[in-house]
This record gives C-alpha cells, sequence and structure tokens, in this order.
C-alpha cells in the first residue's frame, strides 16, 4: 500500500469506538478497573490497558501506531515536544562517562542540549557527518551513540547516512537519526540501517503550526541484548522491545514531557495529508530555487535539490524529494530588508507548516551559540532560511520576485 492509504485508516485498529472515524480525544488522566487485580496487572505490564496519562493514553496510543505505521517501525513513544523525545531518549539510554558522536550540523536546541550532557559527565564529540570517516575517527571504547539529522537545517548539509549506518552496525553503535526534516514520507531511517528515529511531530508531521509534539521509533536494526545500559527490570521478553520500554519509563514517565491528547489529535489529523503537503511544498521549494538560482541579488543558494549541492547525488538517492526548506545569502540587499519587503511569506521561527516562512537565522534561533559555532556550521551572518508551504507556486515567485528587485 501507498503511504497514505497504509496510515489513513490506522485510527480504527484496534476496535472503532462508536464507529468512530477518528481517534477520539481521551481527556482522563486516569482509569479505573472492576478488578483491583487488573490494575496490578496493568501497573505490572503483565496486561495492556491505561492507568495514568503521564505514561499512556488511548488517543496519543493511536498516533504513536500511526507514526510506527509511517516509520517502519515496531513501536513509537511521544512526547510533548520534539526536544523532549531527543533529551528524554538520551538521558534514558545513556550514563555518565558514556561518549555520544554527533553531527556538527545540528538544530540549534540540540546543539545547546548536548552541551547540557557534556556538563553532566557525558562526552560530546561534534564531527562533520557528511564524511562517515569524520564519524569513524571519533569512535573511542566508550562510544555508544550515534546521532544525525538527515537534512541539517538551516545550511541543508545532509549526513552520510548510508555509510554511517554500515559503520555503526560495525561497532555495534546506537544509530539515532533525527528525520524531522525528510519525514518518514520523504525517507526511511530504517533502510539505512538506523536504530532508532526521532520526528519533531511539531514541523511537517502535524504540518499546521497548531500543536507541539515529538515522537521516537524503534526500528529493529540495533540487538539491544548487547547495549549494557539497558536495566535489568526492563529485559522482560524479546529484546527487541528493551529499550522503547526503558525510554518509555526513564524518559517518558521519569523525565514526565507526555504529549496531551488534545494535540495528539491535532498532530493525527495534520499527519493524514502529510503525503499531500509535501509533495506540494518540495514542488515550490524546486521551482522557487530554480527562480532564485539565476537571479543576480542571490549570492549563495542552498538546496539539496540544486546540481551544486555537495550531496545533491545522495539526496537523490536517498529521498523522494529533496526536501522543502532552503537558505541564502544577498548581493547588496540587508537580510532584514529583504524579509520586509516579502508580502506572502511571513517572518516566522516555525519550519513544516502550510504556510512560507522565512528567518534570518544568525539573529534569532543560532544567536545564542555565538559566531564562532555558526561559522563552524557554515552559518554566514546575513543567511535566511526558507521554510517553503503549499501556497500556489507562481506566487511564491512573484513574492520573491518583487522583494528582490524592488
Ligand atoms: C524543531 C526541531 C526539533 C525540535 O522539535 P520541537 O517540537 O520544536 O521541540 C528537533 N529537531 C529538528 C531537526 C527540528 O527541526
Amino acid at each position: 500500500m501507498g503511504f497514505t492509504s497504509r496510515i489513513l485508516h490506522s485510527d480504527r485498529h484496534g476496535g472503532i469506538e462508536h464507529g468512530s472515524i477518528h481517534k477520539p480525544v481521551h481527556t482522563s488522566v486516569t482509569y479505573a478497573y472492576e478488578d483491583a487485580r487488573q490494575l496490578a496487572a496493568v501497573f505490572q505490564g503483565k496486561e495492556f490497558g491505561y492507568s495514568y496519562g503521564r505514561q499512556v493514553n488511548p488517543t496519543v496510543t493511536a498516533l504513536q501506531d500511526k507514526i510506527s505505521l509511517m516509520e517502519g517501525g515496531s513501536a513509537t513513544i511521544a512526547f510533548a515536544t520534539g526536544m523532549a523525545a531527543i533529551g528524554s531518549t538520551l538521558f534514558s539510554l545513556l550514563r555518565g562517562g558514556d561518549h555520544l558522536i554527533s553531527s556538527s550540523y545540528l538544530f540549534g536546541n540540540t546543539n545547546s542540549l548536548f552541551n547540557s550532557f557534556a556538563a553532566h559527565g557525558i562526552e560530546v564529540s561534534l564531527v562533520d557527518a557528511t564524511s562517515v570517516d569524520a564519524v569513524a575517527s571519533e569512535i573511542r571504547d566508550n562510544t555508544k551513540i550515534v546521532f544525525v539529522e538527515t537534512i541539517a537545517n538551516p545550511r541543508t548539509q545532509i549526513s552520510d547516512l548510508i555509510q554511517i549506518g554500515d559503520l555503526c552496525k560495525e561497532h555495534q553503535l546506537v544509530y539515532f537519526v533525527d528525520n524531522t526534516m525528510t519525514t518518514p514520507y520523504l525517507f526511511q531511517p530504517k533502510e539505512v540501517g538506523a536504530s532508532l528515529s526521532i520526528n519533531s511531530l511539531t514541523k511537517y508531521i502535524g504540518g499546521h503550526a497548531n500543536a507541539l509534539g515529538g515522537s521516537v521509533t524503534e526500528l529493529n536494526n540495533y540487538e539491544w541484548g548487547g547495549f549494557n545500559n539497558i536495566y535489568d527490570i526492563y529485559k522482560g521478553g524479546d529484546s527487541s522491545g528493551w529499550a522503547i520500554t526503558q525510554i518509555k519509563k526513564k524518559g517518558l514517565r521519569d523525565f514526565g514531557a507526555a504529549l496531551g491528547p488534545e494535540a495528539a489529535h491535532h498532530i493525527s489529523v495534520g499527519s493524514d495529508t502529510l503525503a499531500l503537503r509535501m509533495d506540494r511544498a518540495c514542488s515550490n521549494a524546486k521551482r522557487l530555487t530554480e527562480f532564485l538560482s539565476a537571479h543576480p541579488r542571490i549570492k549563495r543558494l542552498y538546496y539539496p535539490g540544486l546540481e551544486n549541492h555537495p550531496e545533491y547525488e545522495l539526496a537523490k538517492a536517498l529521498f523522494r524529494y529533496p526536501g522543502a526548506i532552503f537558505s541564502l545569502e544577498l548581493n547588496n540587499l540587508d537580510c532584514f530588508d529583504f524579509l520586509n519587503k516579502l508580502r506572502l511569506i511571513a517572518s516566522s521561527s516555525n519550519l513544516g507548516d502550510t504556510r512560507s516562512l522565512g528567518i534570518p537565522v544568525a539573529h534569532t534561533i543560532y544567536s545564542e551559540m555565538g559566531r564562532e559555532r555558526r561559522l563552524e556550521m557554515g552559518i554566514d551572518d546575513s543567511l535566511v532560511r526558507f521554510s517553503i508551504g503549499i501556497e500556489e507556486a507562481d506566487d511564491l515567485i512573484e513574492d520573491f520576485e518583487q522583494a528582490l528587485n524592488f
């Protein structure tokens, strides 16, 4: 089945409540049982059921199952935000003295989070993950996890996804892929050997900037039996479920960043049209970058769908489309003045919305890290990032044209 057919009816898996087409929004925080022994069995994981909303909720469970279907995974845990998914997962799998290798090209808050990990006794190496050799040269005896993004925001560097997968397999490292920028519609991390994938559901999957959420999905490529940070208590049954159980208990339950049922509902409804929105947004981004690459006011243009992009071939081989994000630097035009000239495109920090958005990244989302770290990530002070939405392409081109040619 195609991507949309596969997910569209998933709300009705596991029983249709009142014939409801959408999974209902269950707002109850707690669940009661006629037989107190059954409550105990649910608590001890001997029986599936709901007990307390911080760990599990029927509306959230339906969304988790839908994301597992999208990613081709066996289980998903949802969180209140994408950052909660990354932070809680890594916290629950790493211990003091462990070593994490991460791509240097990171979402700003993930970069900030990794600085905190370093302050708490987890060694972190940031490497140029467009080259597998850079990752390989950092492997140590205590290395546990390799973390990469697919297409890095804002400069669109693409990690050496296939080769890093092979490397992780060879060294039995957990391969953790942030699939937010590509989504499971453009790219399946499972196919390159990823152990776990994370998605910020706030972005393309929810797609309408009306709910925050995040998720982590077990992709069944890693043998958790050989991972020595799993607590004995979570080693029940087949080892493929150990890590996700520990993430649920140590990450979600103990940190408590649970996704609310209303947000889960918004995200689930939004996700029904993920494929349609991505088709349109990616095609818009392609048309726009073709127009912009010929424009004299554009100094540099970064988009993996352009032949001069260093990872053009890799993007073509791996991704259904090269995404809907690009960034640019301008000739003789101030980035703020340019953004102010745009009429249709809003100045805003989000990405993956139905609406096209632009942002001067060095002055906003990447300001806290300082200029030196920005330059390591290839972020010039004048860089503007665009997240292209689903407006008609001609209108977007006209808007850029008038803003560039005043
Ligand atoms: C937005 C984003 C996150 C964080 O997601 P939130 O839902 O905003 O917490 C993580 N990774 C990437 C690549 C993102 O774009």
